[in-house]
Order: structure tokens, then C-alpha cells, then sequence
């Protein structure tokens, strides 16, 4: 097969697009699917500065490097979550990125957050690893952000995962998650940062692909603890799905967005107040990450008296 822009060889073939691109035009084509989300999207522009969340893995190390390459003014953040080798090794990878391209990066250790690593914390509480992580992943980007002044949030969602979690949404009928399910998500209280998801357009072949030909060496394994994660039964689900018919996420996630979103928000109000504890944006009372962190400390206290 040849490139449909150079008629070169071809390297990559997108068949939702039933068609292919030689190396050089893939990393144009990704380059350009990515800069037309940042702008249909009204996600940030040359002002903003934004803070990209890196796990070392291919996405959100793909979406950096397509940040810089654009001329975005970005800084890093990677949460180390203590899961073992495979938290050392997406440290590794991920510090090695920013230390050969001379990039801020900024780490959270979560064992020296009051002992917030993701094996004590499930350890010491009732709830799962894959729940305690969100809650503690969520709360980092935001507060970094905001004590940063960065001004938009970044993370390396692709097309598989926001399909998966739409599906996981609409089968268990989720509606105030539908209604916030968003490549962008707007800052509705001084202390909330925007959110963003550059890639949500492009799929995870992509993705890879995009990273191996950039040559930028990611973590390859998967989170030790999601490995029964319904997520990945969604993303199966949906890979036969695109298989017999391609095409099938792009018209999923995108058709979502163009017709569905904005019906759920307008059946869901939110009312944020500030946290007694930690004073960010909640909408209960004390907020789940300061919940999550005093029964730790109270669980872990009871035991080392
Ligand atoms: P996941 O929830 O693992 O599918 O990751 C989704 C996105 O969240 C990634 O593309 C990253 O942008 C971000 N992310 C996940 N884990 C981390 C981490 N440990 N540190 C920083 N960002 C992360
Ligand atoms: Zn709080």
C-alpha cells in the first residue's frame, strides 16, 4: 500500500480512513489531528500554560511531544504511586523524557504525602486500588495546577479510552457522568483548572505508532492492578465492534459529543463549595481525597499504637 499523500511507501494504516501514510506523513497527519482538537475544541491557545499529566506511558508521553512540537508552553507532572517496579520504571521513563528535552517536570511521591501510596492506601481502607488512584490522581492535577497558575490541564485519554468509559456510562446509565464526559471540561470555580484530553480524536494504534516512530521509549506494561478492570472488557468489546466496521468509536465519541452531552448537562446541576479541609471545589462536604486521607491516617495511626 502507498501513502495517500506522498505516494511513498506506506507505514501505518488507518482503516477508519481506509487509508495509509508513509512515517513522515503519519507524524503530520497525528500533528494535525492534534492541533484541530486544541482549536474546534477551544481548548487552550499560545497564552495558556499548560501542565501535561505524564504516566511514562505512550499517550501521554506521545501528547507532550506533540505539545512541544506545536510551540505550546508545557510543564510536566508525573505521580509516582508507589505500585512497585512498575511505578519506578513510568517514573524512570518519564523523568529520562523531560531530563533529555531539558523540560520542567514536576513529581508528587505519594509515600511522602502522608503515606498515599496507592498498595498502603488500599491496604489500610476498604476501597479498591483503581478507586483510591482516581480519587488521588484528580486531586494532584488540579491542586498542582492551580498552585502552579497554570491555567489548563492535559491528559493523555485517547479515542479507546473515551469510548470505553462512554459505553461503561451509558450501559449502567450514568447520566451525571454523561454529563461531564468531555474532552474539555471548563474551570467553574477559581480553584478548578481547566481540563483538557488533546487526543481524545485519535486511537490508541495511533498513538503507539506515533510514539514508536518518534522513538520515545515508553512503559510498556500495563498497571499491575487493572488487569480485571472492566474497562479493558469495554475496550475488547468495542475493538470487535471497529473490527467488522471501522469507524465505529469515532462515531461513538464524537457523535456523543455533537448530539448527546449537552441533554444530560441540562437534566444535572452542580453545586460546588469548598472543602473544610483542603478548600478545593467539592460537591458534598469534606471532599473524597480528604476523606480518603484521613481514614488512612486514622487506620494507619490505630495500628502503630
Ligand atoms: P489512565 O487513567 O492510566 O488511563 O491514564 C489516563 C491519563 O492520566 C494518562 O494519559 C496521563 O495523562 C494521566 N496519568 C495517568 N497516570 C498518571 C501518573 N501516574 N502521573 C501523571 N499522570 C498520569
Ligand atoms: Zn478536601
Amino acid at each position: 500500500m502507498k501513502c495517500v499523500k506522498c505516494r511513498d511507501k506506506a507505514a501505518v494504516h488507518i482503516r477508519r480512513h481506509n487509508s495509509a501514510f508513509c512515517q513522515a506523513c503519519f507524524q503530520e497527519y497525528f500533528t494535525n489531528q492534534v492541533a484541530r482538537a486544541i482549536k474546534e475544541d477551544r481548548m487552550f491557545t499560545r497564552q495558556d500554560r499548560v501542565l501535561v499529566a505524564v504516566s511514562g506511558g505512550k499517550d501521554s508521553l506521545a501528547l507532550w511531544d506533540v505539545l512541544l512540537n506545536l510551540g505550546y508552553e508545557t510543564a510536566g507532572l508525573h505521580i509516582h504511586q508507589g505500585i512497585f517496579e512498575y511505578s519506578a520504571s513510568s517514573f524512570e521513563k518519564t523523568t529520562r523524557f523531560a531530563k533529555e528535552r531539558d523540560l520542567t517536570l514536576v513529581t508528587i511521591d505519594l509515600a511522602a504525602e502522608g503515606d498515599l501510596d496507592i498498595p498502603g492506601v488500599a491496604s489500610s481502607t476498604r476501597r479498591t486500588q483503581c478507586s483510591a488512584c482516581g480519587v488521588i490522581k484528580r486531586h494532584y492535577f488540579n491542586k498542582v495546577a492551580v498552585e502552579g497558575g497554570y491555567t489548563v490541564m492535559a491528559t493523555g485519554h485517547n479515542l479507546d479510552d473515551e469510548a470505553a468509559r462512554l459505553l461503561g456510562n451509558v450501559l449502567h446509565w450514568q447520566t451525571p457522568y454523561l454529563a461531564v464526559q468531555s474532552p474539555v471540561l471548563e474551570a467553574t470555580h477559581p480553584r478548578l483548572v481547566k481540563k483538557v484530553k488533546p487526543l481524545y480524536r485519535l486511537s490508541e494504534y495511533e498513538t503507539a505508532a506515533y510514539a514508536f516512530l518518534r522513538g520515545i521509549d515508553y512503559i510498556v506494561e500495563e498497571c499491575p492492578f487493572s488487569h480485571d478492570a472492566i474497562q479493558l472488557q469495554y475496550k475488547e468489546a468495542l475493538n470487535q465492534l471497529e473490527h467488522r466496521s471501522p469507524g465505529t468509536k469515532h462515531g461513538f465519541v464524537l457523535g456523543f459529543m455533537r448530539e448527546g452531552r449537552q441533554a444530560f448537562a441540562e437534566t444535572t446541576s452542580v453545586h460546588l463549595r469548598e472543602c473544610p479541609s483542603c478548600g478545593y471545589p467539592t460537591t458534598g462536604d469534606v471532599c473524597g481525597f480528604c476523606r480518603l486521607q484521613q481514614e488512612v491516617h486514622k487506620n494507619n495511626s490505630g495500628r502503630r499504637n
